[in-house]
């Protein structure tokens, strides 16, 4: 038991993904060939929307999204204060302002009522973070961005494979029902890996088109879109884009991963439960809500501390071998948004609240039965301990 450590995720490879890998790095193709095309179709499938482009991460994801949203300067574009950094970057690349509103204190996403607030002539998006996998009101949201003509960007990089209901229908994350793109990333935390990686889904011919374009230096070979045609060897660099490819025998990886998506999914829940019976009905402890129209994919499972000392209990969950974690430091209190965007301590009490008292517990589909007991039993002894 005392070198016991239990991380608060990690990936799970088996001998298949190997396998699908090593088939890939024997073909002909190790970027910019089949597995890609393959992943893009069984993820857009998965999700039900029309079109995915694969690309090399999360944040790359991302910044293709706002830049397809044509995202610039002077817009202002509206997302959560407790997220990854990333979620909020994304718009700063695009030379946009970033503007933060406050989460619900239950579902700890933002809150409909808070971005109607920061709405003015100057927004342009909304860039809605399904935290931890609990997906946002896309109801309100999608409702609030048709009213004020914004583009919705829903960053899923939490939520693959979570879903909600609206009116009787359910809903996949990355469907896009409810907005013009969704990203992922398949950075090993994340439910399914591909290494590095990330996808972009859409329901749009047009944003497809752009974001094609944008993925690849902004450069066509396609003879319908070229505004001329020197010859054989021509293609056309017609906007200015990145290389944000990923490789054949990631997506490899990718399409192996996805085929046990849901399976990660439902071990992540049953976790979760078990955490949720352990936890529930103390007054120190606040487990994580989920709302009745939406199924969360778990892919963080936070508890809050209420009446003791966070930092002791985090310092002592370590002692005991729990890689404890913090999601996230609220992105307003970075340094780099105080000093370039001016926001302060106090602007979202909501988030602040939250964030003074978070600790995420390990969760991951490869934990067995008695890591489970073991964070649990860790968690009510270090509470005990510290009420004493
Ligand atoms: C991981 C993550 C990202 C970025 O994904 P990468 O693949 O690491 O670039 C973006 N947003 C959120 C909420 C994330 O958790």
């Amino acid at each position: 038991m005392g070198n016991q450590f239990i991380p608060y995720g990690k990936q799970s490879i088996c001998e298949e993904d190997i396998a699908a890998v090593t088939e890939a790095l024997r073909s002909d193709w190790l970027t910019q060939g089949p597995k890609v095309e393959e992943f893009e179709k069984k993820i857009a499938k998965y999700c039900g929307a029309r079109y995915a482009v694969a690309v090399s991460n999360g944040t790359a994801a991302l910044h293709l999204a706002v830049l397809a949203a044509d995202f610039g300067s002077g817009d202002e574009v509206i997302t959560s204060p407790i997220t990854f950094v990333a979620s909020a970057n994304c718009i700063v690349y695009a030379g946009a302002t970033p503007v933060f509103a406050d989460i619900r204190s239950n579902t700890y996403c933002l809150n409909p009522a808070e971005v109607e607030k920061r709405i003015c002539p100057a927004t342009k998006g909304i860039i809605p973070v399904h935290f931890a996998g609990q997906p946002c009101d896309m109801d309100a949201i999608g409702k609030l961005a048709q009213d004020n003509k914004l583009v919705v960007i829903e960053d899923g990089a939490h939520a693959i494979g979570a879903s909600y209901h609206v009116e009787g229908k359910t809903h996949k994350v990355g469907s896009c029902i409810h907005s013009d793109m969704t990203i992922f990333s398949f950075h090993p935390v994340k439910h399914m890996t591909t290494g590095e990686g990330g996808m972009i889904t859409t329901n749009s011919d047009e944003l497809y088109e752009k974001l094609l374009l944008l993925r690849t230096h902004g450069i066509t070979k396609d003879p319908s879109k070229l505004t001329r045609q020197d010859g054989p060897w021509y293609y056309e660099q017609q906007t200015l884009g990145f290389n944000y490819r990923i490789t054949d025998f990631q997506c490899a990886l990718g399409i192996s991963q996805l085929e046990k998506l849901d399976g990660f999914v439902c071990r992540r829940r049953e976790i979760a439960v078990a955490y949720n019976d352990a936890f529930s009905g103390g007054e120190k402890l606040l487990i994580p809500f989920e709302a009745e129209q939406a199924q969360s994919s778990c892919h963080l499972y936070m508890l809050q501390f209420d009446s003791l000392d966070r930092l002791k209990v985090f310092n002592r969950l370590r002692e005991k071998g729990l890689g404890v974690n913090v999601h996230y430091i609220p992105v307003h209190l970075q340094p780099y948004y105080q000093e370039n965007f001016g926001y302060n301590t106090g602007d979202f009490p909501e988030a602040e609240a939250y964030y003074a008292r978070a600790i995420t517990l390990p969760l991951y589909p490869m934990m067995t039965q008695e890591d489970v007991a073991y964070v649990i039993n860790a968690v009510l002894s270090t509470v005990s301990e510290l009420e004493g």
